[in-house]
């Protein structure tokens, strides 16, 4: 055993000492000597590490807490959430939290997302349309869904220029984005299935109301600017009525732009 121990040293030492003088391997700074060959060996150690911390989280905040479709809960496994925050956040990307993205915004808690995207009942053949793309998180894992056409519009063009980027580099070109007021929606690809906005309004904008199909659901978190909100689930009925059922409370950021603004007069609230 202890001989063992004594050719794993060497071994480890002589690894150590090659490394440091191949003349292409920068040392990082304030590095330990067991992450000196981190080059190659850390992106392998950090994805493995994140990955088991995705699973614990699938399990612990998101199937514990009632999330039963397995679309959905396959989907948050998939999908990366630290390749979606900032590098300084990454350690944090698995918790069960909201973490900032930038310009004020941030994504959603992962168990937020999961409920929302269950909410949405997508099934293989809908088109989802996303209000609020952010980090590109929440249009992800939508994506994930079987066969499910995934569009996404958010209003800070530096947060939608990114969101793309990342989008295209972690395998979700597919995704359509668009950078503008999600107020609007996004009529040239309407009607859709399902609406998800993940910025908070103080009522349902009417265009978004009207793009949904017959027997679509829209999940949307409605309240005062910088309060806690309701989330709400509407399900258009076949006269056009909205059916509604209260989610329960959360903290959304607001739903920002002009035509948020220009509806404040006799908005279309309630629905
Ligand atoms: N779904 C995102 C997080 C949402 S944060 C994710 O997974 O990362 C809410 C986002 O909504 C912010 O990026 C904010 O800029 C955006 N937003 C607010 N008002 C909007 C509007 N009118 N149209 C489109 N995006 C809007």
């Amino acid at each position: 055993m202890r001989q063992t121990s004594v050719i794993l040293c060497v071994a480890f030492v002589l690894v150590t000492a090659c490394t440091i003088t191949t003349p292409t391997t920068t040392p990082p700074t304030g590095s330990t000597p067991t992450t000196i060959n981190r080059t190659e060996t850390l992106p392998t150690e950090a994805d493995q590490r994140f990955a088991q911390q995705r699973e614990q989280m699938v399990v612990k905040t998101i199937k514990n807490r009632g999330i039963t479709d397995e679309d959905v809960l396959e989907a948050m496994e998939a999908v990366p959430r630290h390749k979606f925050v900032p590098e300084e956040q990454q350690p944090q990307a698995y918790g069960d939290y909201p973490l900032p993205i930038g310009f004020g915004q941030t994504i959603s808690q992962p168990y937020i997302v999961a409920m929302m995207t269950e909410l949405l009942e997508l099934e293989e053949g809908d088109q989802v349309l996303e209000i609020g793309t952010g980090s590109g998180y929440q249009a992800a894992v939508l994506a994930e869904l079987p066969e499910v056409e995934v569009y996404t519009i958010e209003v800070i063009p530096e947060l939608a220029e990114r969101a793309k980027e990342t989008l295209d580099r972690l395998g979700y070109a597919h995704v359509h984005c668009k950078q503008g007021d999600g107020y609007y929606g996004w009529p040239e690809h309407a009607p859709f299935d399902g609406i998800i906005v993940t910025a908070a309004p103080d009522h349902v904008p009417q265009p978004l109301r009207e793009q949904l199909a017959v027997g679509g659901r829209m999940v949307i978190p409605i309240g005062p600017r910088g309060g806690y909100q309701t989330l709400w689930k509407f399900v258009k009925q076949p006269d056009g009525e909205m059916k509604a059922y209260n989610k329960g409370g959360v903290a959304f950021v607001p739903f920002t732009g002009r035509g948020i603004r220009g509806e404040e007069e006799g908005g279309g609230w309630p629905p």
